[in-house]
């Protein structure tokens, strides 16, 4: 049985976690000298609210999920950071990542010393079958999955990662940053019934507030509790929680813009496939398109100088491109200019 002790560090579940002024005492009161803050009023002269009460409130009533079940942190990569602190023993645990994938799991891992291992996804992108890869994963860890993946586009299957969830000993980190523009659900209806599950999701890409750096993960009490005990105390300042509760109330403006993103991002394919040095353009449940070309590297560097800047994964998928969406008139100018570069 999954048990929350026997994946959490020794020295994580033994420390007191810091104490902050404002978890300390969180009423109202006229005066406030318990903080050394500056008393004259800035708008910014008080310390943000630590455990972003409002906010996650807010967050849980749109997802359907309590705020004790909801962590923020300073982007999603700041959960990702701190999921390695709290669950892997460095030179002792290890993470397991599917490429081609998001590269900061790498990164986190060897800041966090902890090794990687690799299990590839298959040639549709997909998980491999669990029987395929039991004997990698008999140690514990963090094992990651990103759907839709970073850079390929793809949903990956659910019943594949409950699969994997059920038969692991560590925690499945299911990272949806991307989720929002697809047309699967979330895992997040798994957490109930899951309960090594994390699932990452950001304000940074259908909301549109990349620049706030908010990102939420959704898990147990037990594994939130952790990530708050090890957080910096105020993580969240006071602008991104306050920005970040704006957006959820415009939800029909965000909306809006991820049905033209999805618009453009099926005529971006569309008209991607019609040119003579496009190999394969990748299906996207993504904002973002991953486009193989007869020469990437040399078209790469020609956008560059053309003023259009895409993302060069050719080390990760031989000679791929990652194209993200962006606004029509933008859209419009890479495929002109693309055209162009073929005369
Ligand atoms: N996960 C994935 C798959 C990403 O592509 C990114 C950013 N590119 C992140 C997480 C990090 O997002 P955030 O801005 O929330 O830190």
């Amino acid at each position: 049985m999954f048990n929350i002790e026997n994946i959490t560090r020794k020295n994580i579940l033994q420390m007191k976690a810091y104490s902050s002024a404002r978890s300390e005492f969180q009423g109202f009161a006229n005066v406030f000298l318990d903080a050394n803050e500056n008393p004259n009023e800035t708008m910014l002269n008080r310390y943000p609210d630590p455990l972003q009460k409002e906010l996650k409130k807010e967050i849980g009533k749109l997802k359907g999920i309590g705020s004790s079940r909801i962590f923020l942190g300073n982007g999603s990569d700041e959960a990702i950071d701190l999921l390695f602190r709290a669950f892997c023993e460095p030179g002792v645990d290890r993470a397991f990542i599917f490429p081609p994938t998001y590269g900061m799991y790498s990164v986190s891992a060897a800041i966090n010393n902890v090794e990687v291992v690799e299990l590839s996804l298959e040639n549709d992108f997909q998980l491999p079958l669990f029987d395929a890869i039991k004997d990698q994963l008999q140690s514990a860890g963090l094992l990651f999955i990103c759907s839709p993946n970073n850079p390929t586009g793809n949903v990956i299957n659910k019943k594949a990662i409950q699969n994997i969830a059920d038969n692991f000993s560590g925690l499945v980190v299911v990272d949806e940053a991307y989720i929002d523009f697809s047309t699967e659900k979330s895992t997040l209806s798994l957490l109930n019934e899951t309960p090594n599950l994390v699932v990452l999701q950001t304000f940074s890409k259908a909301w549109g507030l990349a620049g706030l750096r908010v990102g939420m993960a959704f898990a147990s009490e037990e594994i939130i509790n952790i990530l708050n005990k090890i957080k910096p105390p105020y993580n969240i300042n006071t602008l991104s929680q306050k920005e970040a509760l704006k957006i959820l109330t415009k939800s029909s403006v965000t909306e809006d813009q991820i049905e033209t993103i999805k618009k453009e991002r099926e005529k971006l394919s569309v008209e991607l496939k019609q040119l003579d040095n496009v190999v394969q353009v990748f299906p996207s449940e993504a904002n973002f398109i991953l486009v193989e070309f007869e020469n990437s590297e040399a078209l790469f560097n020609t956008l560059i100088e053309k003023g259009i800047i895409v993302r060069n994964r050719s080390k990760q998928v031989k000679g791929c491109i990652r194209i993200t969406v962006g606004t029509p008139e933008e859209n419009t100018l890479l495929l002109n200019t693309l055209k162009e570069m073929q005369r």
